[in-house]
């Protein structure tokens, strides 16, 4: 039977770290604050946002929220994000993506000051995560992963990894990460002519392909440590991972589950992001 790597456990350590530096950070006179700006009442985005919130309360994070209309204009979410960024008492900002089409969503993403983009939205962050020159957050999803794989006490140098996907927003900062702890990394995609073969002998596997079920027991292999990041929703409500776990568990060494893994720990990376932002803004 594989070793259940859960979130839960993780995103638990994370907090109790980060309540005693933000204590700390109160003692200096800073309360380190998160802005949540949303727009429209998208049910995961509200979520999501339930999540953060709780999280920030445990930790001591104060959160301001703003809301706006659906139908707001390029303009007025401008000068929201202005707002934020002149600001010095918010650390951070997290602003729910995809966006309405009407608004022009890479404009507004490269608005926020880049010292309080604590959920990767920026060109200057992804630079940070892509050069690993320190500057910039990685994605909170994509620095879940290698949390998980840490906290459970699975070597990452000299391993071999393989991701399945590609994007901006996980597979591709996923690997940067897994090159910056010296793992030897393959990232695999729609393209890939023989993904199954290239993820059986690799000591990790991390999938977000977006696929419900798609990795079964042939992707896999008994030593192999799988991080399942797909989140799918049936017409049931039910949630399933990119990985197959009745197909999967039983053959490999490690695997997360879905729900319950790599989504639980993703708020508590976001409040380290926010934590460590008052941390620079206060030295
Ligand atoms: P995405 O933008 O749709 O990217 C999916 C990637 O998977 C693409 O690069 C695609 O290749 C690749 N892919 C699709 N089918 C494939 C196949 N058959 N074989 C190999 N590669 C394949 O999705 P995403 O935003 O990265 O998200 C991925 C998954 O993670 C989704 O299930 C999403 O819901 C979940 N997610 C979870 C969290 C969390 O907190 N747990 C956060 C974000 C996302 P091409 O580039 O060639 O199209």
């Amino acid at each position: 039977m594989a070793e259940l790597l859960k979130g839960a456990p993780v995103a638990k350590a994370i907090t109790e770290e980060l309540t005693a530096r933000c204590e700390e950070l109160k003692k200096r006179g800073c309360i380190p604050t998160l802005s949540i700006l949303r727009i429209g009442d998208n049910e995961s985005d509200i979520a999501y946002e339930r999540g953060v919130t709780k999280r920030c309360e445990t930790i001591g994070i104060r959160v301001v929220k703003t809301v706006l209309p659906q139908t707001v204009d390029q303009n007025w979410v401008l000068s929201e994000i202005n707002r934020i960024n002149a600001d010095p008492e918010i650390h951070g900002c997290l602003m729910f993506r995809p966006l309405p089409n009407h608004l022009y969503e890479r404009a507004l993403c490269e608005a926020l000051d880049v010292r309080k983009d604590v959920d990767c939205m920026t060109d200057g962050s992804l630079t940070g995560v892509f050069t690993g020159n320190g500057d910039g957050f990685a994605p909170c999803t994509a620095e879940s992963c290698i949390e998980i794989l840490k906290y459970y006490g699975y070597p990452l140098n000299g391993s071999s990894a393989a991701v399945i996907g590609r994007s901006l927003v996980v597979g591709k900062p996923v690997s940067m990460l897994l090159l910056a702890e010296n793992a030897t990394v393959t990232v695999c995609h729609s393209k890939t002519r023989n993904t199954t073969e290239i993820c059986r002998d690799k000591d990790i596997l991390i999938v977000a392909a977006g696929r419900a079920k798609m990795i079964d027991s042939s992707y896999t292999n008994p030593s192999q440590i799988v991080i399942d990041v797909g989140i799918n929703v049936d017409s049931e409500g039910n949630m399933f991972g990119d990985v197959d776990f009745d197909s999967v568990e039983p053959a490999c060494a490690a695997i997360t589950p879905v729900p319950g893994g790599v989504g639980a720990v993703t708020s508590a990376i976001l409040c380290r992001h926010l934590i460590v932002a008052a941390e620079l803004a206060n030295p």
